[in-house]
């Protein structure tokens, strides 16, 4: 029987299809991928809930997913570093590969990127996508596809860890424990933090954080941002040098100016509404410095490394599991927004042990 190509289409808010499309074939440079495991995202359930993000808006039918890993099926032309058969993570944002941020390094602020899943570019909630060969990377054999799928996320997590310098002996406050702030309070104690704490304004995500590694859980009762940067300072016994917002509340950004010691760095990973009251005067004359992050670059390899070395689990974090037929379940469950994070079987049924 000839595969046929099970997609996700989101045709507008509260509207996926699940449809069979055509299997896309590798043009130069790129190779097809059997996709295996494909994680929801926060953005994803967004695309679903209100059809846009900020300035995207899916105007055209789009397959949802880009946190995804796969088996290589097809090599597409002049491709020399994998083969049929070598199982890849996916770091879903192919940069022009010619501007000035892509020549200096810094690809992940090219303006002409080309991200799944972020309208109008399709994603991985498919059968079979397609790649360019550089941005899969060949999973060794003590890493599974699910972790596969997950250096997209936790590549978020290292790639702001990096940018906040966190290194030995430092104390951290992360604001959200999302699966965005649960990852880098993990990856900031890899990096050697040696406390880190988090915050949250639901106990039961604290709770899950304590359980996956957190040194201290900090419920975010109050929006009186002094008195919660008091409480962080007493739980780490010092103010922290370096504090990351990975909620994007006003507030919880408050709170990270506040707590942070003088001369130490803000890192702004969450990102909620486009302007916010923060206390900037605070954080100019202590030398505070606010650093943005924007996704991730050159961050695949290190987040791989990471888990093959064993210094992150990041298993703990799929809570639920369900198949790419049951697409549909799987977007209500996100909506509800119990779990930490969704994993979807993307493989063909004959597949599945
Ligand atoms: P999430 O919504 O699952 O997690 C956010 C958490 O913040 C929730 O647990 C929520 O209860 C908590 N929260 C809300 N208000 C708070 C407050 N005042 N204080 C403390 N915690 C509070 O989202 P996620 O998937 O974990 O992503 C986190 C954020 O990171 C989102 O804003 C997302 O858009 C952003 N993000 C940014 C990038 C980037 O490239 N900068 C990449 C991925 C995600
Ligand atoms: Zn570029």
């Amino acid at each position: 029987m000839a595969d046929t190509n099970l997609s996700a289409v989101l045709y507008s808010k509260m509207d996926i299809r699940m449809e069979e499309w055509p299997i896309p074939e590798p043009k130069e440079g790129e190779v097809q991928i059997a996709v295996h495991s494909t994680g929801i995202c926060g953005s994803d359930v967004s695309y679903y809930t209100k059809g846009y993000i900020g300035d995207f808006v899916v105007k055209e039918p789009m397959v949802l997913g880009h946190e995804s890993s796969g088996i290589v099926s097809k090599l597409g032309p002049g491709v020399t570093n994998l083969q049929v058969g070598d199982r890849v993570a996916m770091e879903p944002g192919i940069p022009c590969r010619r501007c000035e941020h892509c020549k200096g390094g810094r690809y992940n602020l090219c303006p002409d990127v080309i991200f799944y899943a972020t309208p109008p570019v399709h994603g991985t909630l498919t059968r079979f996508t397609t790649l360019a060969s550089d941005f899969c990377f060949k999973l060794p054999e003590n890493v599974s596809m699910e972790e596969g799928a997950m250096l997209e996320p936790l590549s978020v997590a290292v790639y702001a860890c990096t940018r906040a310098g966190v290194t030995i002996g430092k104390k951290v406050l992360v604001c959200g424990a999302g699966p965005i702030g649960l990852l880098v309070m993990m990856s900031a104690k890899a990096y050697g933090a040696n406390e880190v704490a988090i915050t949250d304004i639901s106990q039961s995500r604290l709770d899950f954080a304590k359980k996956v590694g957190a040194d201290h859980i900090i419920l975010s009762d109050t929006k009186d941002a002094q008195e919660m940067a008091r409480r962080a300072t007493a739980a780490l016994g010092g103010q922290p040098e370096i504090s990351l917002d990975c909620s994007g509340a006003e507030s919880a950004i408050q709170l990270a100016i506040y707590a942070t010691k003088s001369g130490g760095v803000v890192c702004l990973v969450g990102l909620g509404p486009p302007t916010v009251n923060v206390p900037i005067v605070n954080a100019a004359v202590r030398e505070v410095d606010i650093r943005g992050v924007f996704r991730y670059c050159n961050s695949y390899q290190n987040a791989l490394d990471m888990i093959a070395t064993g210094r992150i689990n990041v298993q703990p974090l799929i809570t639920h599991r369900v198949t790419l037929e049951q697409t549909l379940d799987a977007y209500k469950a996100a909506m509800e927004g119990n779990e930490i994070k969704i994993m979807i079987d993307c493989s063909r049924p004959v597949e599945r042990a």
